[in-house]
């Protein structure tokens, strides 16, 4: 469950048999889910798991918060137990992303790696030891960092966090900036005047428009900055990148790699650990937190629940 969409998958010994994806404007989150799982539901389905963008008691199975999505405080897991009558888990998204990047995706035979996950916001996770590490619940909410002092309004509610100038709303924005100043620019000729988003300035990015990809490659550089800061606190062996934005590959990952390795201490000393694009795209929540209800219903992670 995200921002703007939601999308269910089933899977039958680890392998996607079918899918749902949902558009979610309304509020009715929790409706929208029931909906998805009931539209994939067969009576041999043993559990069910449920990723969501925002902080999640992962323990209690409770959404607390978050920014881009209405509600705090809902019992996830106690509401679909009720609905289902089968184990129900709920993880953040990004946490959930990460499972399945580690036993099917990008880090596959990884131990410690982090995820970043670039769309609406900057969501975050942290595989330590071949584990999930939530923290006290709610570990790797980065894109919350404090990038800049005094510096853009962050959809959280406060200033300068690092997803104000690392996601597509960042992107967007900085190509709203320069259409404003150049409006008899290429750029404004391709993409006009009206709203876009984060999208259509990465496909001019690449088809060759050069401002478009100056834009990319500003963002990028944020990133970069921002992962220079992850690499130094949690040394991992890789660093993968997906969301939507995350998606676009290298015109954005180029220029972070370049930044981070310029900004990381002992750059001359230390490999900067490779930082690559995620393989599962955006079902990557989903099937992480369908992999998740089988580990809980086979007893793997049982001992984290109440
Ligand atoms: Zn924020």
């Amino acid at each position: 469950m995200g921002g703007t969409k939601l999308l269910a998958v089933r899977i039958e010994d680890g392998d996607v048999v079918a899918r749902e994806f949902f558009s979610t404007p309304g509020e009715d989150m929790i409706g929208s889910a029931i909906a998805a799982i009931k539209e994939l539901w067969t009576d041999d389905v043993t559990a069910v798991g449920a990723g969501i963008a925002g902080l999640v008691r992962f323990s209690e199975g409770v959404f607390v918060w978050g920014p881009h999505l209405p509600g705090s405080n809902i019992p996830i897991r106690q509401i679909l137990e009720d609905e289902f009558r089968v184990p129900a888990v709920v993880d953040n998204d990004a946490n959930a992303a990460a499972l399945a990047e580690l036993h099917h995706g990008a880090a596959r035979g990884r131990r410690d790696v982090l995820l970043v996950t670039l769309g609406t916001g900057i969501g975050g996770a942290i595989i330590a030891d071949g584990q999930v590490y939530r923290g006290s619940s709610f570990a790797g909410e980065w894109g919350h960092m404090l990038y800049q002092e005094n510096g853009l309004q962050c959809d959280c509610g406060k200033r300068g966090c690092w997803e104000t100038v690392a996601s597509g709303p960042a992107l967007a924005r900085l190509g709203q900036e320069f259409i404003s100043l150049n409006p008899e620019g290429q750029l404004a000729r391709v993409l006009g005047q009206g709203d876009f988003t984060a999208k259509t300035i990465t496909a001019s990015a690449d088809a060759g428009d050069e401002t478009a990809r100056g834009l990319v490659s500003q963002v990028g550089a944020a990133l970069g900055r921002g992962l220079c800061s992850l690499i130094a606190v949690f040394d991992p062996e890789l660093v993968v990148v997906g969301g939507g934005l995350g998606s676009v590959g290298e015109s954005l990952l180029g220029p972070a790699r370049r930044v981070a390795a310029d900004a990381i201490h002992g750059g001359s000393f230390r490999p900067l650990p490779p930082i690559v694009v995620a393989e599962l795209g955006p079902e990557s929540g989903a099937i992480g937190a369908a992999l998740l209800a089988a580990e809980v219903r086979d007893g793997h992670v049982g001992a984290f629940l109440n």
